[in-house]
């Protein structure tokens, strides 16, 4: 299922650095909840699991809607862990919604099964909350590898309890997209035609319908940098992305519009830089003057955003960044090809989230 790319504007020399970028327009909050969740998979960037215990608390869970309102922003996207079990993520939910956002959740789907969410799906849906949900894969032993054994049908019944609420429905206005990364270090293959394979399959096999499905390239950081430097794969890799490069995709890098915010409620670029602990900071936020993301100074936090706005300031790239604009792209919302013409520069916030 997975191919790399043949047809890119290659990178000549792997020593360039990768190029700047300065923040656009702030419409998606990401925010992180913490690192509690019902599953263990191996492959987690945030090493999440049942015995975490790091969870947002409720005084900056209350900052959440009053920056939304504070900066016009369009969508909070809200993530984990399994951010569905923080005791706060009903009351942010509907907080979100009440400030005129959209909501999107990162459901591991599991979770709809776990006890005491029984009702998670009717909420969800009462809310008009979109969903976006890791399904590495439509066969079984795939999945399970990645995830846990026995995940992958769990899965199956979260998707079918989603599609008998309306999710993934025409014309329901309940969305349901999908997250695809591939198992090694290679590009995704095209969005489109895997899309329309896993429409097929998914369909045919057992009933399931959705809205639409991301590809994701894997970023060589964390965990996967890791694995990658013991099987010592990881500067094939890394030199691919490089060469894979397409300027284009500049345009519509997820930095470009979405800050993210991590259970300590301090900010970062993306989620990516969030693993890497690359914190944005008071002074290079609001600062249209700033010259380069490279951190220091005081750390910014959530509340920052009530008086400043990051629009103009730097974006603390690196090398890890190559995995966004390889190929035909990879924001934690699919991939970028076309979207920055499509939109005119500005992303559907629906077109921004990152899966589990
Ligand atoms: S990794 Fe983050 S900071 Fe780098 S280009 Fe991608 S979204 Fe932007
Ligand atoms: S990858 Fe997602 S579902 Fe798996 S442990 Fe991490 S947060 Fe939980």
């Amino acid at each position: 299922m997975t191919t790399t790319v043949s047809s890119a504007t290659p990178v000549t020399s792997t020593s360039l650095a990768f190029p700047a970028i300065r923040r656009g327009s702030l419409t998606t909050l990401q925010v992180n909840l913490g690192y509690r969740c019902n599953q263990s998979c191996s492959h987690c960037h945030v090493g999440a699991g049942p015995s975490r215990t790091e969870m947002m608390e409720q005084a900056t869970l209350e900052l959440i809607p009053r920056v939304l309102l504070a900066r016009g922003i369009s969508c909070l996207d809200i993530t984990g862990g399994a951010p569905e079990l923080h005791p706060g993520f009903r009351d942010l939910v509907r907080a979100g919604r009440q400030a005129g956002a959209a909501v999107i959740d990162r459901c591991n789907l599991t979770i709809l099964s776990e006890p005491g969410q029984e009702d998670l799906g009717s909420f969800l849906a009462q809310e008009r909350v979109t969903v976006v949900a890791s399904l590495p894969c439509y066969l079984q032993d795939n999945v399970d590898r990645q995830r846990g054994d026995g995940v992958f049908e769990r899965s199956l019944a979260g998707l079918r309890q989603l599609n008998a609420l309306g999710y993934g429905q025409a014309d329901s206005g309940l969305e349901l997209y999908l997250v695809f990364n591939p198992q090694g270090p290679v590009l995704p293959p095209p969005q489109a035609p895997l899309e329309a394979e896993y429409r097929r399959v998914l369909a045919q096999d057992h009933g399931l319908v959705f809205t639409g499905l991301y590809a994701l390239a894997n970023m060589p950081i964390r965990r996967f940098e890791a694995v990658l430097r013991a099987s010592g794969e990881l500067e094939a890799y890394q030199t691919l992305l490089r060469r894979q490069h397409r300027a284009a995709n500049l345009e519509a890098v997820m930095c470009r519009h979405l800050i993210s915010v991590d259970w300590q409620g301090r900010l970062h670029d993306c989620d990516f830089n969030q693993m890497l602990d690359f914190g944005l900071s008071r002074e290079g936020l609001g600062a249209s003057t700033s010259s380069e993301g490279s951190g220091g100074g005081t750390p910014a936090h959530l509340r920052d955003l009530l008086d400043l706005d990051p629009a103009g300031a730097a974006v603390r790239v690196a090398d890890h960044c190559w995995g966004c604009t390889a190929g035909s792209g990879s924001s934690c919302g699919g991939a970028l090809d076309g979207q920055a013409e499509d939109s005119g520069g500005k992303l559907p916030s629906m077109r921004q989230p990152i899966g589990h």
